[in-house]
C-alpha cells in the first residue's frame, strides 16, 4: 500500500454542488429580465457549452488582471449559452448579478461526507489540496461553507495559468508542499480532467462516481468520499 502524504480534490461536483440545478438559477434571474427559457434547456445548454469553452486559465495575464479576465471568461459563456433564445436587450446587467449571485455561498453546497472525510484526512497528518478549474470566486464559497479551515491550499487554473487534465496544474500542488506526484492521490468526479489527468502527471487518480455509472477504466473509482480512507488504509 503506498504511503500517501497528500490527498488533492477537486471542487465542484466532489466537495460542493450548485444548491439549485444551474439551469433553474439561470432561468429564474432571466425571468426577471423578461426572457422566458426552460430550466432543464439552460442546464442542457451550460453543460454543453461549458464543455466547449476554453480553459479557465490565462498563462501570461498578470495577477492583477485576473479577476477581470475571469470575468469575461464567464460572460462569453453566458452569452453563447442565451444565443439560441434571441435577443436579451439587459444582458449585462443580468450577467452581472448571476456572476455575483454565484460567488456566494448559499450558491452552493457541501456534500455531506465532506467534513467528516476531510477532518479524519488532517487528523491523519495528511495535506489536503483542492485543486480546481475555478476562479477567484472559489476562495470567498469555500469561507462561506466553512471549509477553507480544513484544507491546507487552493490551487486554482485561472491563477495557475492551466487548468485540469493539463499536468502542469497538478505539478504545481506538488511543488507548493514538496510533495511527490507518487506521494499524492488526486479525486474527481470528472473522468478526463481528474482521474486521467492526474494519473498522467504521476498521480494516483481517483475518479468519484457518485451515480455509479462511469464506465470501467484503469484507475481507481469510488462512490463517497468516505471510500478514500478505506483506500488508502486510514480504518
Ligand atoms: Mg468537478
Amino acid at each position: 500500500m503506498i504511503n500517501y502524504k497528500a490527498i488533492f480534490f477537486d471542487a465542484a461536483g466532489t466537495l460542493i454542488s450548485t444548491s439549485r440545478p444551474v439551469g433553474e438559477s439561470y432561468a429564474l434571474l432571466a425571468r426577471r429580465y423578461g426572457i422566458g427559457v426552460d430550466p432543464g434547456e439552460l442546464t442542457r445548454r451550460f453543460r454543453s457549452c461549458f464543455a466547449a469553452a476554453p480553459p479557465l486559465a490565462f498563462p501570461g495575464v498578470p495577477a492583477g488582471r485576473i479577476k477581470q479576465v475571469e470575468r469575461q471568461w464567464w460572460k462569453d459563456l453566458v452569452r453563447t449559452i442565451f444565443e439560441p433564445f434571441g435577443s436579451f436587450t439587459r444582458f449585462d446587467d443580468y450577467f452581472a448579478e448571476l456572476f455575483e449571485y454565484f460567488s456566494r455561498a448559499e450558491a452552493w453546497s457541501l456534500y455531506p461526507e465532506v467534513q467528516d472525510t476531510l477532518f479524519s484526512l488532517r487528523r491523519r497528518g495528511l495535506n489536503v489540496t483542492i485543486i480546481s478549474n475555478f476562479d477567484s470566486r472559489l476562495f470567498g464559497i469555500l469561507d462561506g461553507l466553512g471549509i477553507s479551515t480544513w484544507v491546507d491550499s487552493v490551487v486554482i487554473s485561472s491563477q495557475a495559468g492551466y487548468a485540469k487534465p493539463a499536468r502542469e496544474i497538478f505539478l504545481q500542488a506538488l511543488d507548493l508542499h514538496q510533495i511527490k506526484a507518487e506521494e499524492a492521490m488526486h479525486v474527481g468526479d470528472s473522468p478526463e480532467n481528474d482521474a486521467s489527468g492526474a494519473c498522467a502527471a504521476g498521480l494516483t487518480g481517483v475518479l468519484l462516481d457518485r451515480n455509479g455509472n462511469g464506465a470501467s477504466h484503469s484507475y481507481l473509482r469510488v462512490r463517497t468520499l468516505t471510500e478514500i480512507l478505506g483506500v488508502i488504509g486510514a480504518r
